[in-house]
């Protein structure tokens, strides 16, 4: 790898000593003689743009530019910004380029800042990626937007409601204002959920998620669970699938009863009806819990995102069925906080089965089988 200067005799400055001092610099680094040459192109730059030292040591920096605006989304743009950076040599002034790559998720935000140098007469170049920034910000605001969006439907909705039972003119009979009053009760509920939720995620984020473990009996909880959720439908049938003989888990038991409670929702939110079973195997060290409906399934290309934070399949069913897209992420944080893994499978159009696994407590009595469902 050509990392080194030329004319160096030219622009009279040590090659060896800047590459020395760059070697290991986070940002990429060009250096412009008074003629527009290109005389030093450190590794963090041949990386960052794919543009390797030795095919353009010498060359002018205009034929450089083109070749790196032509790796970018937007190649006249970036192409005439860099140009007009280049004349101003104003340190306050960014060029941000998006570098795109064939994976989507390998592209990168690159932002290129001009400075002089050699009593003005040659100019640097520090290209910075930024790609981390720009996501933390992109997320930011699709948070902010979510957020709102969420908030607003049943705040609507208890406005409503709660202006309709003032209003003087109109006298409800008990009924309606029952009607009314277990909405508002509903909506109220539901804001606090989303509020909830988004504590969570924030608390999982920030990596202070507390998680208090004690033994637990993991029978007890998933019956409870179940038998609380299956007052919600009456299209589907529960089979609770448990082995005879299960160990206590070291769990947060209102963490898991959370995290049991998302699955099973959402079985029941993406299956109009049939069959949901909660299952346990144990397996070395953990017991795997299982959760499997017969619903709508999720297509092979979300699989790997579903467990990200606001990702929805976009189908009729989610937008049917509402839902931030917080469930899953914040399962996968309380079950990463018990040093245990969730996972999905799914058939589009058959069914989708999560597992997720709990560790087992050590040197504690086995639970022993009460009765099976
Ligand atoms: P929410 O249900 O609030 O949208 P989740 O994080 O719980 O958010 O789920 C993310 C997405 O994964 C859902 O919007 C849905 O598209 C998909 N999904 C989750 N569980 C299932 C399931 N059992 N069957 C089919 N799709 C599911």
């Amino acid at each position: 790898m050509e990392l080194g200067l030329t004319n160096a005799d030219a622009t009279g400055i040590d090659a060896r000593l800047i590459e020395r001092a760059t070697r290991d610099l986070p940002d990429g680094l060009t250096l412009l003689d008074a003629e527009q040459r290109v005389v030093f192109w450190n590794a963090r730059a041949e990386a960052l743009l794919s543009v390797p030292a030795h095919a353009i040591l010498g060359q002018p920096i205009d034929g450089v530019i083109a070749r790196v605006a032509a790796q970018t989304s937007a190649p006249n743009t970036t192409r005439t910004q860099l140009r007009a950076a280049l004349i101003d040599r104003d340190p306050d002034r960014f060029v941000e380029m998006e570098i795109v790559a064939d994976d989507k998720d390998a592209a990168r935000i690159i932002s290129a800042r001009v400075f002089s140098w050699q009593d003005a007469d040659g100019a640097g170049i520090v290209w910075r990626d930024v790609t981390r920034e720009r996501t933390a910000d992109a997320m930011k605001s699709q948070l902010l937007s979510t957020v709102s969006h969420e908030l607003r439907t049943p705040l609507a909705s208890i406005k409503g409601f709660a202006t309709t039972l003032l209003r003087q003119d109109v006298k409800w009979d008990e009924a309606t204002q029952r009607d009314f009053l277990r909405i508002i009760e509903e909506e109220s509920d539901r804001l606090t959920e989303i509020i909830d939720n988004l504590l969570d995620m924030s608390q999982i984020e920030a990596g202070a998620l507390r998680v208090a473990k004690e033994p637990t009996q993991l029978r007890q909880l998933i019956r409870e669970v179940v038998d609380e959720l299956r007052m919600r439908t009456e299209a589907h049938y529960f089979v609770v699938d448990l082995p005879a003989e299960l160990p206590r888990v070291l769990i947060d038991p209102r963490r898991i009863r959370q995290v049991l409670t998302n699955l099973i929702s959402n079985a029941i939110k993406y299956s109009q009806k049939g069959q949901i079973t909660v299952s346990c195997e144990i397996e070395e060290e953990y017991v795997v819990v299982s959760v499997a409906d017969q619903g709508e399934g999720i297509p092979q290309e979300y699989l790997g995102k579903i467990f990200e934070r606001f990702f929805q399949v976009d189908g009729a069913s989610t937008r049917r069925v509402g839902g931030s897209g917080l469930g899953l992420a914040i399962s996968r944080g309380i079950i990463e906080a018990h040093d245990g893994k969730i996972w999905v499978e799914s058939v589009a159009g058959q069914g989708s089965t999560f597992r997720f696994t709990l560790p087992i407590a050590r040197a504690e009595p086995v639970e022993q089988e009460v009765s099976n469902e």
